[in-house]
């Protein structure tokens, strides 16, 4: 300190144990004694089905990376050449000078494959969930999620300000009851504005890999005249016809008002997404907070991303998702073999359920001492006493990966728990 007016002298009573670091130190400690302490792993090799960590070559089977495309030499020379003509930064937010050619470009293709009238794309998924669930709804509305809906689709409903009910996973029933009670509530109200319903689902479930009865859910939203949002996150590249989608592959697209997707999962670059009618791409530009008040994306994971798109929905995207089928083909019949009873999932994100936390933790450990990097999934991702292993599959996985996955997972879960492998309780 210079000499300035002095400093008044902070109360005694701020020891060491009421200090930040002091309190969050406490906080990691019980996270630790309850198994649910995370740390970071440092990952020393670029994209691929090999990485190295602490010295050690592990075969990854936890990326979403299910085209291989993140490393991809096209994708990689996208990123290059976007960054030569463009730069390094966008320089501003979309609305001000950042709504680059490239972001157009970017967007015209995703609308083309999502047969929309236009898209928009966000700094990552999550922001684009954010910002359309809260400018869509607010107070006065009702937003009902599934209850395993990711956690930007809960924090946005949460900050949206409007009601919040959660329906049973997959349950059209009890969603019909919460859309029958959002009916009569607007019935017996007098509000010149009536109270509006927005319903949020993933398609493919992020960490237990089963699909949403997406017909279902629209034939009921069209019924109660609420508007459907659907996160497609981890099926945008890997299902439907081009890699569209699951509302595409369950012919339904065309009845969604809002389609969501990640550009950081399958199309190996980052970003995120919606897709949709004209009108609601004009209300997000204006409205979504995650879009208007941030820098636009920088100009190369637009390129990666416009180049993955590409190759996703030509030829090559084709033969990656049909040997992505046959790896993930593959494995369900090799823990069948090794007496596994699996959960009816056919995507590339299969759930091993331990249950234990601390349990959890140790067969993974296992599995890296067998050379394979399969990560225990914990609480808050997942419910507490439902950790798993998260096995994911890629297109540019081998055989022989698979082979050594399927064994590898036998030895280290000798008696598959009961339960092992059904979807969260
Ligand atoms: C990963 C994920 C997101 C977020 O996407 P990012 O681009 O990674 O921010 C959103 N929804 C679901 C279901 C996801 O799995």
């Amino acid at each position: 300190m210079s000499d300035g007016p002095s400093v008044p002298t902070p109360p005694a009573r701020a020891g060491r144990a009421d200090s930040l670091a002091g309190v969050l130190r406490e906080r990691l400690d019980r996270l630790a004694a309850d198994g649910l302490r995370r740390v970071l792993r440092r990952i020393e090799t670029p994209a691929g089905t090999v990485v190295e960590w602490e010295g050690r070559r592990l075969t990854n089977f936890s990326s979403n990376d299910y085209l291989g495309l993140a490393g991809h030499p096209a994708v990689r020379e996208a990123a290059q050449a976007a960054l030569r003509q463009w730069g390094g930064g966008s320089t501003a937010s979309r609305l001000i000078c950042g709504s680059l050619g490239i972001h157009h470009e970017l967007e015209e293709s995703l609308a083309r494959l999502k047969r929309t009238e236009a898209a928009l794309t966000f700094g990552s998924g999550f922001l684009a969930a954010l910002g359309a669930i809260t400018s869509l709804v607010g107070t006065g509305d009702v937003v009902a999620i599934d209850r395993l809906a990711h956690a930007c689709i809960v924090d946005a409903a949460r900050l949206s300000g409007a009601r919040l009910r959660v329906f049973a996973h997959n349950d059209p029933g009890d969603l019909e009851q919460i859309l029958r009670w959002a009916a009569d509530r607007r019935r017996n109200d007098s509000s010149a504005e009536p109270g509006r319903v927005l319903v949020v689902t993933e398609s493919l479930f992020s960490m237990d890999g089963d699909r949403a009865p997406l017909r279902e859910l629209v034939e009921l939203k069209d019924r109660y005249g609420a508007w459907l949002m659907v996160d497609e996150a981890h099926a945008t590249g890997v299902l439907g016809p081009e890699g569209r989608g699951l509302a595409a592959e369950s012919g339904v697209d065309g009845r969604i008002e809002v389609q969501m997707g990640t550009l950081g999962k399958a199309l190996g670059a980052a970003g995120g997404f919606i897709a949709g009618g004209t009108v609601l791409i004009d209300w997000l530009v204006n409205r979504a907070r995650s879009f208007v008040f941030t820098t636009a994306p920088v100009p190369a994971a637009a390129g990666a991303a416009r180049a993955a798109l590409g190759i996703s929905t030509g030829e090559e995207g084709e033969q990656r998702r049909a040997a992505l089928r046959a790896r993930i083909a593959q494995l369900r019949q090799g823990l069948g073999q090794a007496g596994w009873s699996l959960p009816p999932v056919d995507g590339p994100i299969l759930p091993v359920i331990i249950g234990d936390e601390r349990a959890a933790v140790e067969v993974s450990t296992r599995l890296r001492d067998d050379g394979l990097l399969v990560p225990a999934v914990r609480y808050p991702t997942v419910a507490r006493g439902s950790a798993r292993l998260r096995v994911t599959v890629s297109a540019a996985h081998g055989a022989d990966d698979v082979e050594r996955l399927c064994s590898a997972l036998a030895r280290a879960v000798p008696v598959p728990p009961p339960g092992t492998l059904a979807t969260t309780p």
